[in-house]
């Protein structure tokens, strides 16, 4: 569903991802470990294009993100197609970012509503039975600031879903939240696992990886360090820095 080959990406001269391959099959959970700077977010960003890559490519689904081949070259493709693309991709981020200003529902109406051109009453159905889906079924009328970080976070993943996307990016998502509301936003994330949802996910939540992910690819300064099934990584794990990285954090 989703595969990365051999990905390099600069900022500046700073090379961040410097050739990474991966392939996450259909309905697949990957979770990436890794410490701080080591190019998680950005390899996230590459697969919806947020970032431009400088060398290699990235497929959704089979379709080549944000460049079009025609023979042996690659163009870049227009705002409008590579938002076309993004509508595939759903991404929930550390922080909730969902719109101040809208209700919980009107936040997950507003995607499908003003993007894929449903109804109003088709999209309340939907966002309603999104909310119910996250444990959220009577707080639709609360506006964000009304509701607990890991609420919000809860509405951010059923915005998401509004959009029926065939990947879920996860950068993070209980980074930011209070210790004892981690919980509940990863037993959403569970179950989204469990209904087939293929996830990559960024986590420094071990148990998370251990217990749903079905593969675990570990980064450090750019490069994937090693990956496998998170169960033997963990317990297992095979280089110097994947060990060094795991006695900090278990
Ligand atoms: P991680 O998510 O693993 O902490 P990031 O992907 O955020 O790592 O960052 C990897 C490296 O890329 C870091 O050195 C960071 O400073 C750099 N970086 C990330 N985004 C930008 C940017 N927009 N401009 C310049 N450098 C960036
Ligand atoms: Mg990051």
């Amino acid at each position: 569903m989703i595969t990365i080959s051999d990905v390099h990406k600069k900022f500046g001269l700073n090379e961040v991802l410097r050739g990474i391959d991966l392939e996450i099959a259909a309905g697949e959970v990957c979770c990436v470990l890794g410490p701080s700077g080591s190019g998680k977010s950005t390899l996230l960003r590459c697969v919806n294009h947020l970032e431009k890559i400088n060398a290699g490519r990235i497929t959704v689904d089979g379709q080549l993100i944000g460049y079009k081949q025609r023979g042996d070259r690659l163009y870049e493709m227009r705002e409008k197609e590579i938002a076309a693309q993004r509508r595939d991709i759903g991404m929930v981020f550390q922080r909730f970012n969902l719109f101040p200003h809208l209700t919980a529902l009107d936040n997950i109406m507003e995607g499908p509503y003003q993007v894929l051109g449903r109804s109003r009453s088709e999209c309340k159905t939907r966002a309603l039975e999104l909310l119910t889906r996250v444990g959220l079924g009577d707080r639709g009328g609360a506006y964000p600031s009304q509701l607990s970080g890991g609420q919000q976070q809860r509405v951010a993943i059923a915005r998401a879903l509004a959009m029926e996307p065939k990947v879920m990016l996860f950068d993070e998502p209980t980074s930011a939240l209070d210790p004892e509301l981690v919980g509940e936003v990863l037993d959403v994330m569970r179950d989204l696992a469990a209904s087939g949802m293929t996830m990559m996910v960024v986590t420094h939540e071990i148990g998370f990886a251990r217990e749903v992910g079905d593969s675990l690819v570990f980064m450090d300064g750019g490069v994937i360090v090693e990956a496998g099934n998170p169960r033997e990584v963990l317990a297992n794990p095979q280089h110097e820095r994947t060990k060094a990285f795991l006695s900090k954090v278990l």
